[in-house]
């Protein structure tokens, strides 16, 4: 998190003072920072040096258009999980031939939507996918590249609700299902296999269920070739982990000598699918102090962000790192305190028993690693409006979506006729 940091004690995205932008855009609201991202893009890049290497940044994480667009900036493309991420990467100006499809439920409009736009695969996920993928393509005169995305049976070691490459998990073909569809596809009309796809689980912190999946994909590469099948190109997915909060994940070095270890030897072109470890660190959630309520047992802390504006610890049970804007004095004491939301749901919260120094209210905190998974997972529950979203990069910072307006958000709303006629 280097490119947040305090200067003068004041806690700075790069050059701009949080407290600034919450005196301009009021609190919460995200700040990402666009240094940070650049330097992950850069690593990412280095790290896979002179190999067919290209980045599909898995839009899911932060599909803001200008993080999107900083991304392509560098290069990449995008992973799209739905016809609205699509419709996001191709207005960002990513290049469609480095656009790939992956989700385990494509309707019939989303599989057109990519087929229209020219993507660079379609990563299928069962049989009755692929047959819809024919169809299609067929329809629309085209033949369409996909790449078969196989659940190789690896335990991520992560948290359940981000798991993914288990047999008992939704996505992916079965390993043991896969040569034989993808022979099959070979000799169906409007599809052209052009490699697999394997994507485990997210916030991976060590490497081994990396080396597993990894080596299952090699071996079944090797049965296919051995048949008579072209595979040209791999998709190796994302989900390498981050630091919140004490967390040691791989190195990207480590992580790319694996891959030139296991994968680069069978010499296909190369996909990778990073979200989160692009733009994680890249992000913080500032919020203010509205209360301190002293209970029987515990101190709470209760802001005005809440987890409709954050969900990760509601859901993952996610710890995130929690700063002061205002940088505290070495020697202050810390006192646990639960840190939580106004949102009427007791699962609102962001730290339990955490130490936290001194806080008041109307203090302001950063709520630190929110760069992915955070606003994007954004609700409206308890009608509370969805938060701004800020991009710094070195002094100037802009506003990347502003407060949602809660009377423009009641507008979308209306009560049917019959009700109308009540009321006078
Ligand atoms: C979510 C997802 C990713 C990105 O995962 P991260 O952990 O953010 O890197 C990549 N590929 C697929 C198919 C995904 O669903």
């Amino acid at each position: 998190m280097s490119d947040f940091a305090y200067v003068n004690a004041r806690l700075h995205a790069e050059g701009v003072a949080l407290e600034d932008l919450a005196t301009e855009v009021g609190t919460p609201f995200y700040c990402y920072s666009t240094a940070a991202m650049e330097s992950r893009c850069e690593a990412f890049a280095r790290a896979f040096d002179g190999l067919p290497a290209t980045v599909c940044y898995s839009v899911k994480a932060n599909s803001n258009l200008a993080v999107l667009r900083e991304m392509a900036r560098h290069g990449a493309g995008a992973d799209v999980v739905s016809g609205g991420e699509l419709a996001r990467a191709l207005k960002a100006g990513m290049a469609p031939d480095k656009i790939v499809f992956s989700g385990v439920g494509k309707t019939a409009g989303e599989i057109d939507a990519a087929l229209e736009a020219g993507i660079a695969q379609i990563n299928v996920e069962s049989e009755s996918e692929l047959v819809m993928v024919g169809e299609r393509a067929r329809a629309h005169g085209v033949d369409a590249a996909v790449a078969l995305r196989v659940n190789p049976d690896v335990d991520a070691d992560t948290h359940e609700k981000i798991s993914t490459g288990k047999v008992e998990d939704k996505f992916g073909i079965d390993l043991p299902h896969a040569a034989d569809l993808y022979a099959r596809t070979a000799a169906m009309e409007g599809v052209t296999p052009v490699g697999l796809a394997v994507h485990i689980g997210s916030q991976l912190t060590r490497l081994d269920p990396f080396r597993e999946a990894f080596s299952r994909i090699a071996a079944l590469v090797h049965d296919l070739r051995e048949s008579g099948l072209e595979v040209r190109r791999l998709d190796l997915g994302g989900g390498l982990g981050i630091v919140y909060d004490g967390e040691t994940p791989p190195h990207i070095a480590d992580y790319a000598a694996l891959v030139r270890e296991v994968i680069a030897p069978l010499g296909c072109e190369l996909l990778f699918e990073p979200g989160r470890w692009l733009v994680g660190n890249a992000g913080v959630l500032v919020t203010r102090v509205i209360r301190i309520k002293e209970g029987l047992s515990r101190r709470f802390v209760v802001v005005d962000a809440g987890m409709n504006d954050l969900l990760r610890p509601a859901l993952y049970d996610a710890r995130h790192r929690i700063l002061p804007l205002n940088e505290t004095a070495p020697d202050a004491e810390e006192s646990p305190a639960d840190v939580v939301g106004p949102v009427c749901e007791s699962g609102d919260s962001f730290a339990v028993a955490r130490p936290l120094p001194p806080l008041a209210e109307g203090d302001l905190v950063a709520i630190c690693s929110a760069g992915a998974y955070g606003a994007v997972m954004a609700s409206t529950y308890n009608s509370r409006a969805l938060v701004p979203e800020v991009m710094v990069r070195g002094k100037v910072h802009a506003v990347v979506r502003p407060r949602q307006d809660i009377d423009a958000l009641l507008g979308l709303e209306s009560v049917p006729g019959w009700q109308e006629a009540d009321t006078d």
